[in-house]
């Protein structure tokens, strides 16, 4: 028996990093960059106006009140996006825009509100610092600065960052694609005639989900019925993808061929890790292929993919931070355990007044897939215990990333909260 740290441990040291590859920078949500980032020039490239209003001397307008406004003759309208080629000389200013690039002899913008024009002349009527309201070349990003790092996971603003940097197209880390086998005599597919005494083939379809949700790109590859040459082509083929998932057949039973081929292959560890559900697992790497034997009990697979598949395939796909968030919460009941074992007790989430509680979903038998489907997290329960007790604190592995969703916005104090539900 090993512990679930062990196996994580020797697991994610065997597991490689992929390639990279280019994509354009609205295929690149979510990836994770593959390059450092430099800025070839300074962001914004030239001093420009914040405000609409006028462009000044600032000497010119240092004594402007509403009771003495300084008269000054405007020479041209600047909108955003037009250069004014002239200068502002004394007794003069420019009309300009937010945005538009600040004419050589201004140094000060004066917002429109403190102004009034008549004609082609333009009273001043109040005086702002000297060098207000003017964004500086170069005050977001600096020409030769690091912007972004490799390794960093894009979001919006990286995109539209990069944007500003016209940046069409990045070097990103590619994404895992991942085999998904079911094994056993006694599976049926979704869409095959309904017989009695066979089990639907679901597995596949939770882990393909699974896949999905940490951004691998899941290849289902069916069932393989627990016969060698059935097996051994369906294997063959997972590896042509860049991971093998297969669930089933890695306990200990008379049908379990899986074991069997497995071990043909070569550097396959077969192990028992102190957790429940999904003590069986398989690991190992297959012609530079990572390959995963997960039990077949559907809420074990689940669980085993969590611990060890997720984490194999974040950092395949270049990311550093291989783990869901862990949450405290109180737990709402007593729940007895083995000893021995890490137990993920499958839990649903409620929050109240910035205290989280956990509630166990009904039982927790590694075949019944409703007490996932409830889950919005896992407790974790250590090895050493065999007891939890309602009211104690406890680690939950939070599942559902909207858990912490609200449906108002919980940033205001609504008094009068909408009725609506949106
Ligand atoms: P095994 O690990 O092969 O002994 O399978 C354990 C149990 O998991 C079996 O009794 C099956 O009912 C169930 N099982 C195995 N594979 C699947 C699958 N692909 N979908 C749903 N249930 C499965
Ligand atoms: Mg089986």
């Amino acid at each position: 028996m090993i512990s679930v740290e062990e196996a994580i441990h020797r697991i994610l040291e065997q597991i490689p990093r992929l390639g990279k590859e280019r994509l354009h920078i609205l295929q690149s949500m979510g990836r994770v960059l593959g390059e450092d980032i430099i800025a070839p020039r300074n962001i914004p490239p030239w001093n420009n106006s914040a405000m609409d209003g006028y462009a000044v001397r600032w000497q010119d307008i240092d004594k402007a009140s509403p009771q003495k406004g300084a008269k000054l003759k405007v020479l041209a309208d600047l909108p955003a996006g037009r250069i004014f080629e002239g200068e502002v000389g004394p007794g003069e200013a420019i009309r300009i825009m937010t945005g538009a690039p600040l004419p050589r002899g201004a140094d000060t913008v004066v917002q429109v509100e403190d102004t009034k024009k008549s004609g082609d002349s333009v009273t001043i009527l109040a005086c702002p610092g000297k060098g207000k309201n003017i964004r500086l070349a170069g005050e977001d990003v600096q020409a030769g600065e690091r912007v972004l790092q490799e390794g960093t996971v894009l979001r919006p603003p990286h995109i539209g960052l990069l944007a500003s940097l016209q940046r069409s197209s990045v070097s990103v880390f590619q994404v895992p694609r991942v085999s998904i086998l079911s094994t056993g005599d006694e599976l049926l597919e979704i869409d095959e005639p309904w017989q009695e005494g066979k089990i639907i083939n679901s597995n596949s379809y939770s882990l393909a989900s699974q896949v999905f949700e940490c951004g691998g790109l899941p290849i289902q590859l069916g069932i393989a019925k627990d016969k060698p040459e059935a097996l051994s082509a369906k294997i063959q083929q997972g590896l042509t993808g860049d991971i093998l998932v297969t669930s089933g057949g890695v306990s200990v039973g008379d049908y379990d061929l899986v074991k069997g081929m497995l071990n043909e292959l070569g550097k396959i560890n077969f192990w028992k890790v102190a957790m429940r559900p999904g003590q069986p697992l398989a690991f190992g790497i297959v012609f530079g292929k990572p390959l995963f034997g997960l039990p077949g009990n559907p809420v074990s697979s689940m669980v085993s993919f969590e611990q060890f598949v997720r984490p194999s395939i974040l950092k395949m796909a270049g990311h550093q931070n291989l783990f869901r968030p862990v949450l405290r919460a109180e737990l709402r009941e007593d729940v007895e355990k083995k000893a021995g074992l890490i137990h993920f007790i499958r839990c649903r989430l409620t929050h109240e007044k910035g205290k989280i509680y956990a509630w166990v979903t009904g039982e927790q038998g590694s075949g019944i897939l409703s007490s996932m489907v409830k889950a919005q997290g896992l407790i974790v329960l250590p090895r050493d215990k065999t007891l939890a007790s309602s009211g104690e604190e406890v680690k939950v592995i939070l599942l559902d990333p909207m858990f912490l969703n609200t449906p108002q916005p919980a940033y205001l104090s609504l008094d009068n909260p909408p009725q609506k539900n949106h």
